[in-house]
């Protein structure tokens, strides 16, 4: 799947399997909101985000209407992963709003603007996906913090 935003002039592409392996884990955590870490790497001009793989944390709170993740035990999880796989690094986070559209709450936005100024994210606009999903169907929201503004991506195709 291919997501573009024009303004932004940076396209996401996340690998269909992934996208699948997502749903799947967060509607497992139904009627809780569940979600994780996204991880890839850039095309070689930069232009593009491939989002290839997902670690998820260890520990977490949540509940209907709010997913809380801890870092506890998640450096180790990276440090085996980035030894595995030195090209690609933490693009981004996920999570999923059960019964519910892929639009980021106050809270969420309160989170992704935390996360991205924060120093220890080494990516400097993360991506946040939001899974809205009820039992008809599942919708995907991108977003990107820019210039403390929030974006939402556009599918190119799907
Ligand atoms: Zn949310």
């Amino acid at each position: 799947m291919i997501l573009t935003n024009i303004e932004i002039g940076l396209s996401i592409e996340i690998d269909d399997k992934l996208v699948g392996n997502l749903i799947y884990i967060g509607k497992k955590h139904y009627p809780n909101e569940f979600g994780g870490f996204l991880i890839g790497n850039y095309s070689d001009d930069f232009k593009k985000l491939n989002i290839t793989d997902t670690i998820l944390p260890n520990r977490y709170k949540s509940t209907p209407f709010l997913f809380e993740r801890e870092n506890i035990g998640v450096d180790e999880q990276f440090e085996k992963f980035y030894k595995e796989n030195p090209q690609k690094f933490y693009v981004g986070e996920w999570h999923t709003h059960p019964n519910n559209l892929p639009i980021p709450s106050n809270m969420d936005i309160k989170a992704m603007n935390n996360i991205t100024n924060s120093k220890e994210v080494a990516i400097q606009n993360p991506i946040f996906l939001i899974i809205g999903y009820n039992k008809i169907k599942t919708e995907l929201g991108f977003y990107i913090i820019f210039k403390n503004k929030i974006y939402k991506y556009e599918t190119v195709n799907k």
